[in-house]
């Protein structure tokens, strides 16, 4: 039994460690497959990074929302290394039954520690288990997280460390009945019901269980590192070692989200020079986005091979919640797999130039194996009929709402790699959905989605001073620049030309005067900041238009671009922004064109204007309340406090939350460009959205988006005139709301849209986006 024991084990061992050390290789090389990305973009910061390694692998950041399935988890990830001394202990009992390791072996606190862990760790398993089962997508269907997971895989790597958890405290109870532990001892806290049990047996009795179940534990160890050795693209398993990686690398070192900006594009590890990219006597070939799976970053690569299969994104996705085929989880596994299957023809030095011409000579590809080469032939992008790796639906689903990042326990940066694929697409493809074209086209010749004058970019201010006799301060027209005012507003093209979202626009210039900010807003030569082209993958045109707009807003702060000295710190260049995608990209993009400003969601300014006293809610709003989270001002930005305290400020107003709220808000269905798309598949977001609003019979669906807006209010007309919803449901900004409140029942100021807490009735005069 023992020499049989020692040799399986010796066996299995020398086998697993070599694939496994082979595997460690072939990935490594397998990720360096990817583009460099800009220097120090990935590696700034070195001890942040480490930090926040630690942060979330330790605290387990993500994972813990989850509740016990986050705890679990956490015993069974720390409980992988921190019991790998008994795996040594478990080598040396095949020798010698009644070793322990010198030193610690006997030591009363080393024991606790590994009775506890292995405790735990067995009892997180189990439960993770417990979970899965429950959720089997054969039961739930697309409600189920697993879905699509290749659960072989994920039973496998389960019941090994179910396995191995049971046979440490077996090994436990063996060692205590071999040293004659004869009574209780918090050494054996755990195992001391098996020392008791095992307590009759004989010394030779004893010593052959000892072997059979060291045998056990080993051989379930190297077995898995032998089938994880080799499957290199087995995520549920790798994950354990590339986290850590993957997390250190991470977009932000301080442990953000990849969320808020999107990165500029970048080709050969530098960013793109629109300029001269397309020059023919330009030399390098500069890549547009990603249309192979070597042209993401090696930071992408890393991401896929990561993925552990969780789930938790696919779960929270509102394409796949609404029947659509994308799922975040199966985009990035499928990406994974084409790549690793991939990898011998990259390896050996293939690839296609921008025109499509093999690279590698045939001598270079004549040990690759066929199945590598016809992966190879596989468009990235392409319907089941070509053979693609990601069909465009699944693309073109996506409203970039940032909750598959928000959730992912590994800090995969899926947007990331969605836009990029969109964008080589839409830039040298031009393929993409042809109704997002009207929209390119109308930002291209007048600077906003729809396509009108700009000119009709202030008829609301004419309309509000006819309702309420306020004239809006105009840069360039009632004052000269924006250095007399506290705060430039940023209207936005909805804002300023969509007959809903103007009534935000209204009541949020009306509340500002009565609460005497000095402010002031552009005088209509603004374009669209480009949020909805970026995310389409037009980054070109988003380049073009932002160039603009920063020229505009820095000439309107009173910089002259030609001369240093007027430059003016972020700090004294002050935007309000109604529009949560214009607040995003003015904040958080504009800096990478030059464009440095101070900017605040219209929530946050009107929150401190209430807590300061100049707005005081005074007149009641009666009725139930729910707040719908914009994606681009509560996960992209995590401003997710002030609109929900104006509400609580307004006297009558009962709050009460969705069930996916915050972090886990459901998306309208209009980000990523989407508000410009037909949407085919599937039940309509906003429907879904409107429907979860429902379920709690509110009166008011309140948002902070013009978008949300639009969508919410598409969507509750279209249940009225069904009879699912009641006739006086409203859907209104929180500024809207706030206004309501802040007049008194005397006050005859107001818009020209009569009293906003008014039913919404009328439809849209203006243009209506394609969906
Ligand atoms: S960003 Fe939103 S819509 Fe896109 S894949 Fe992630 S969860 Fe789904
Ligand atoms: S991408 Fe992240 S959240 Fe989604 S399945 Fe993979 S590890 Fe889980």
């Amino acid at each position: 039994m023992q020499l049989a024991a020692i040799v399986v084990s010796l066996v299995l061992a020398a086998v697993g460690i070599a694939l496994f050390a082979r595997a460690i290789a072939q990935i490594y090389r397998f990720v360096r497959l990817g583009q460099p990305v800009p220097e120090g973009l990935r590696t700034d910061e070195p001890g942040a990074r480490t930090l926040t390694v630690a942060r979330e692998f330790f605290g387990h950041t993500r994972m813990n929302r989850w509740g016990v399935i986050g705890f679990a988890h956490w015993f069974v990830a720390v409980g992988f290394f921190a019991l790998v001394l008994t795996l040594v202990h478990a080598m040396g009992q095949l020798f010698r039954a009644d070793w322990t390791l010198p030193l610690i072996g006997t030591w009363a606190p080393y024991e606790i520690f590994t009775e506890f862990i292995g405790l735990m760790t067995t009892l997180g398993i189990i439960t993770l288990i417990v979970v899965r089962l429950l959720s089997l997508p054969s039961r739930a269907g697309r409600k189920s997280r697993f879905a699509g997971s290749k659960a072989g895989q994920a039973y496998f790597v389960e019941y090994v460390i179910l396995t191995i958890g049971v046979a440490i405290l077996v090994l436990r109870g063996l060692e205590g009945a071999l040293h004659g532990v004869d009574g209780y001892e918090a050494a054996y806290f755990v195992s001391y019901p098996l020392v008791a049990a095992f307590e009759g047996l004989s010394v030779s009795a004893l010593q052959n269980l000892t072997y059979l179940v060291a045998l056990i534990k080993i051989g379930t160890s190297f077995v898995w590192m032998i089938v994880v050795g080799l499957n290199t693209n087995m995520g549920v398993a790798w994950h354990r070692f590339l986290a850590f990686p993957n997390i250190w690398f991470k977009r932000d070192a301080q442990g953000g989200t990849a969320l808020g900006e999107l990165r500029p594009m970048v080709s050969g590890g530098k960013e793109i020079d629109f300029e001269t990219a397309l020059d023919d006597d330009n030399e390098e070939e500069v890549r547009f986005g990603a249309s192979q799976v070597e042209d993401f970053s090696w930071k992408g690569l890393l991401d896929f091979s990561t993925c552990t299969e969780c789930g938790r994104c696919q779960s929270q996705c509102p394409a796949w919640n609404t029947g659509k085929p994308l799922s975040p989880k199966l985009l990035i596994m499928s990406l994974r797999d084409h790549a690793h299957a991939k990898a011998p023809y990259l390896l050996a030095g293939g690839g296609k130039t921008m025109e499509g011409e093999e690279k590698a000579t045939d001598e270079q590809l004549k040990d690759v194996p066929q199945s590598a080469l016809d992966e190879a032939e596989r468009p990235l992008i392409g319907t089941a009929e070509e053979n693609g790796v990601i069909d465009p639906d699944v693309l073109w689903s996506c409203t970039t709402c940032g909750a598959c990042v928000e959730q992912c326990p590994v800090d995969i940066e899926h947007v990331d790699h969605i836009v990029d694929m969109r964008r080589y697409q839409v830039m040298i493809e031009s393929a993409f959905p042809s109704e997002a074209g009207t929209m390119l086209k109308n930002l291209e010749k007048k600077g906003n989605p729809w396509g009108l004058a700009k000119k009709q970019r202030l008829e609301w201010t004419k309309e509000l001073a006819e309702a309420t006799g306020f004239e809006v301060p105009v840069v360039g027209k009632t004052v000269e620049d924006l250095t007399e005012v506290d705060y430039l507003y940023w209207v936005g093209c909805a804002g300023a030309l969509e007959d809903r979202a103007k009534k935000t626009t209204k009541a949020f210039a009306e509340l500002l005067h009565i609460a005497g900010v000095n402010f002031a807003i552009m005088g209509g030569d603004e374009k669209c900041t480009g949020d909805s082209p970026r995310r389409l993958g037009n980054e070109f045109l988003f380049q073009q238009l932002g160039e603009e707009n920063v020229a505009t807003l820095n000439a309107a702060f009173g910089e002259d671009d030609e001369d240093e000295s007027t430059k003016k710190p972020a700090s004294k260049k002050k935007i309000v922004a109604t529009c949560p995608h214009c607040f995003n990209t003015l904040a958080n993009e504009y800096p990478q064109l030059g464009g440095h400003y101070e900017v605040i969601h219209h929530t946050q300014l009107l929150q401190h204007l209430v807590d300061e006293g100049k707005l005081v809610p005074v007149t009641p709003v009666e009725g139930l309340i729910t707040y719908h989270d914009p994606c681009y001002l509560g996960r992209h930005n995590k401003v997710y406090t002030p609109p929900r305290e104006i509400i609580g400020k307004v006297p009558g107003l009962r709050n009460e939350e969705m069930h996916r709220h915050k972090e886990r808000g459901f998306c309208c269905g209009a980000g990523g460009a989407r508000m410009w798309m037909e949407e085919r598949i599937g039940k309509r977001i906003n429907n879904e959205r409107v429907d979860e609003a429902l379920s709690l019979n509110p009166d008011i669906v309140s948002t902070a988006c013009p978008f949300c807006l639009v969508m919410l209010t598409d969507s509750v007309n279209g249940k009225k005139n069904d009879a699912q919803a009641k006739e006086d449901l409203r859907v209104v900004d929180v500024a809207q709301l706030l206004l309501d409140s802040v007049r008194t029942p005397g006050d005859d100021g107001g818009s020209s849209d009569g009293p906003s807490d008014e039913p919404e009735k009328e439809e849209s005069t203006e243009p209506e986006p394609a969906n």
